[in-house]
């Protein structure tokens, strides 16, 4: 008990559901890679641990000049965080005054909606097409004098559909320069259709557009908590001004250099999981399901009414999808043979 009130509007708070993890059962819920840390990447890991006793480097100066080096930025340009889902609040504290705007599409990311009210903005939802795709002229329509932030998470989480570069170009053209467009681009490297743009190339273009990458899903390392942004100067900087001192820990900083450094080990396996997802795909719609074209490591089964039953279903059957709702199911691609048993199911559930 505590006399203590806390803020009154924590009711209204969305929460955010992380995917379940369920004993002995397959996990397909969090678009996480299936592989554990290439060797070495676990060896930089093991090294770093022995050095807990000291605080990290909470500019990230390492990290961020391998990062800078990467993406070809200057450092100036870089910000690292707690995982995205940390430079999502960040970005809102940084730039939005109580009770302006961020705007994105729904259903997009489960982290926006709380994120957002936390650092005290409001968020306006325009919902998704009928095709499960970013309804760009909409969200124009709903720019206001008070929209500070627009997220367009390409490819889209959950539905896996993708922005091409011409409708980009257009929206990007239209939205007025004072606001800012953030590309969220965690699943960028699973993305094979040449048409769905880089988003660096609209931050060296454009004054007011920046990228969010992630560590936790190509990269392997979500456990790890580590991401950037590459943005214009004052917006990295202003996000390392609200940065929570120390709050990326040194096994991360570490680790994600080492996996900088193993990139090609890692994107040959980020090709198996793009073959497996276009065979997964194949086969869902060959059994008849309806499943939007896909850039990231997971596909979308719009199920509407169903979606529950669907899940519990698969859940009967040991695996542990991602409902939303009565909207739809996610379903992670992992390794051919946990795949397979999905597929079954699918089937099964047919039948
Ligand atoms: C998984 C995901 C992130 C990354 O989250 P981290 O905090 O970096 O683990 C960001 N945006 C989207 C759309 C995601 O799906």
């Amino acid at each position: 008990m505590s006399a203590v009130p806390t803020r009154s509007d924590l009711g209204s708070l969305p929460v955010y559901v992380p995917g379940r993890t369920v004993e002995g059962a397959i996990k397909l819920a969090s678009n996480e890679v299936p592989g554990g840390p290439l060797p070495s990447v676990a060896k930089a890991i093991v090294e770093a641990a022995a050095n807990v006793n000291r605080y990290p480097d909470s500019g990230c100066n390492a990290l961020s000049a391998r990062i800078a080096t990467e993406v070809d930025f200057p450092v100036s340009q870089i910000a690292i965080g707690c995982g995205s889902v940390s430079l999502c609040q960040q970005l809102a504290q940084a730039v939005c005054e109580p009770g302006d705007e961020v705007l994105y599409a729904w259903r997009s990311f489960e982290a926006y909606p709380t994120v957002t009210q936390v650092a005290n903005a409001r968020s306006i939802k325009v919902p998704l097409t009928a095709g499960h795709e970013h309804d760009l002229d909409a969200m124009l329509a709903a720019i206001t004098p008070r929209t500070k932030v627009v997220y367009v998470c390409n490819p889209n989480n959950p539905t896996g559909t993708a922005v091409r570069r011409e409708a980009l170009e257009r929206f990007l053209d239209a939205v007025p320069s004072t606001v800012l467009v953030v590309l969220d681009e965690a699943y960028r490297e699973f993305v094979t259709d040449s048409e769905v743009p880089d988003g660096l190339e609209y931050v060296r273009s454009r004054e007011n557009v920046a990228v969010l990458r992630t560590f936790s899903k190509a990269y392997g390392l979500a456990g790890l908590r580590v991401g950037y942004a590459v943005a214009p100067e004052n917006i990295a900087k202003a996000l390392r001004q609200v940065y929570v001192a120390f709050s990326v820990n040194m096994i991360a900083q570490a680790a994600a250099i080492a996996s900088l450094d193993a990139s090609d080990e890692l994107m040959a396996r980020v090709k198996e999981i793009v073959g497996e997802r276009e065979r997964v795909r194949r086969e869902l719609i060959d059994a008849g399901y309806d499943v939007p074209d896909t850039q990231a490591n997971f596909v979308w089964l719009p199920l509407g009414e169903e979606t529950p039953k669907f899940a519990e279903f698969a859940l009967d059957h040991k695996l542990v999808l991602r409902p939303y709702a009565t909207d739809g199911v996610r379903v992670t691609i992992s390794t051919p043979e946990e795949n397979d048993l999905f597929l079954e199911a699918a089937r099964a559930y047919k039948a």
